[in-house]
C-alpha cells in the first residue's frame, strides 16, 4: 500500500493526539485492508466515514469508492486532511460532530450508502444507535469498534454477552465478525482489543410487530435486571399481572425463563400478545 504513513504525517504536522476523542490512529495496513475489503466499496458506493484522523482509511476508501464523505471533529486535523489528500477529487470533509450531522441532507438522494469507521471508542454505543434507529438508507456499517461491543452485538440468546444491544442491532442487520485488532495496530495503543465488525441492514426488520416501541421495552425490562425471571423482571402498565400472564400463555413462554435466553422472534411474539390484550 503506497502512501501508508501515519507516523510520517503525525510527526511531520507535529500533530498532538486528543485523548477524549478516541484519537488512535491505525498504523497497520492489513488493517486498513481488510476493513476496505470487508466493506465491500465499489465505483457506484458512496461512503461516508467517521472521524478520519490523519486519513489513512479515508486514503484507502477514495481510491475504491465513487464518493467519500468525512466527518471529523477535531479541526487540528482538516488542514492536514486536506493536504495529504489534495490528488483526490472525490472527497468531501465535514468538521462536526458526528452525533450532529444531519445524515438524510448528507445522503440526499444517494442510493449506495456505506458506512466505514474506526470509531472512537466513546462514540461506539451512541452512534450506532442513532444510525439504526433513526432509519437511514445505510447498506452496511462497517466499523472498528472495542472487541466486548463487537462480541455483544454479534451474540446469540443464551450467553453472557447477549443483550439488549445485541437485539437492537440484529432487529435491523445482519452481523459478521471481520477480524480481531491488537492494541499495537494502533497510535497510541489502547488499553483494549478491537474488532472490525460489518453490520449489513436488513431489506426490511428481522421481525414484523404490531409496536415497536412496545418491543424495545420489553427487551429493555428484560435485560434490566439480568438474574430476573421474565415474570419479575416484564412489567406492562397498560395490563394486569393476571393478563401478563396471560400473554406469556398466549406466546408459548415459560414466564420463568430470563429474557437472556429469548431470541428476537419470541420477544416480538410477546410484544405482539401483550399488545392484543392491552
Ligand atoms: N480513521 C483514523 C484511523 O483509522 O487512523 C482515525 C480513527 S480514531 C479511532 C477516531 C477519530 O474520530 C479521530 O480522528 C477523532 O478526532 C474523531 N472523532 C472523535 N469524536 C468525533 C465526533 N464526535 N465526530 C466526528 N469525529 C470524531
Amino acid at each position: 500500500m503506497e502512501n501508508f504513513n501515519t507516523k510520517d504525517i503525525v510527526k511531520k504536522y507535529g500533530f498532538k493526539f486528543t485523548k477524549s476523542l478516541g484519537q488512535n490512529f491505525l498504523v497497520d495496513e492489513s488493517i486498513v485492508k481488510d476493513i476496505v475489503e470487508g466493506a465491500e466499496i465499489g465505483p457506484e458506493d458512496f461512503v461516508i466515514e467517521i472521524g478520519p484522523g490523519v486519513g489513512t482509511l479515508t486514503r484507502e476508501l477514495l481510491k475504491k469508492a465513487g464518493r467519500v464523505c468525512s466527518i471529523e471533529l477535531d479541526s487540528e486535523l482538516i488542514p492536514i486532511l486536506k493536504e495529504e489528500l489534495r490528488d483526490f477529487d472525490n472527497l468531501e470533509l465535514i468538521n462536526e460532530d458526528a452525533l450532529k450531522v444531519d445524515y438524510r441532507e448528507l445522503i440526499g438522494e444517494e442510493k449506495n450508502v456505506k458506512l466505514v469507521a474506526n470509531l472512537p471508542y466513546y462514540l461506539t454505543t451512541p452512534i450506532i444507535v442513532k444510525l439504526l434507529t433513526e432509519d437511514y438508507s445505510f447498506k452496511s456499517l462497517t466499523i472498528m469498534i472495542q472487541k466486548e461491543v463487537a462480541e455483544r452485538i454479534n451474540a446469540a440468546p443464551g450467553g453472557k454477552d447477549y443483550g439488549s444491544l445485541s437485539l437492537l442491532v440484529q432487529y435491523y442487520c445482519n452481523t459478521k465478525i471481520v477480524r480481531k485488532v491488537t492494541p499495537e495496530c494502533f497510535i497510541p495503543q489502547p488499553k483494549v482489543d478491537s474488532m472490525v465488525i460489518s453490520l449489513e441492514k436488513l431489506p426490511s426488520p428481522r421481525v414484523n410487530v404490531k409496536d415497536k416501541k412496545l418491543l424495545f421495552e420489553i427487551i429493555r425490562d428484560s435485560f434490566n435486571m439480568r438474574r430476573k425471571t421474565l415474570s419479575n423482571a416484564v412489567k406492562n402498565s397498560k395490563l394486569s399481572k393476571e393478563n401478563l400472564m396471560k400473554a406469556f400463555e398466549m406466546a408459548g413462554i415459560n414466564p420463568q425463563r430470563r429474557g437472556e435466553t429469548l431470541s428476537i422472534e419470541e420477544f416480538a411474539e410477546l410484544s405482539d400478545k401483550i399488545k392484543e390484550l392491552q
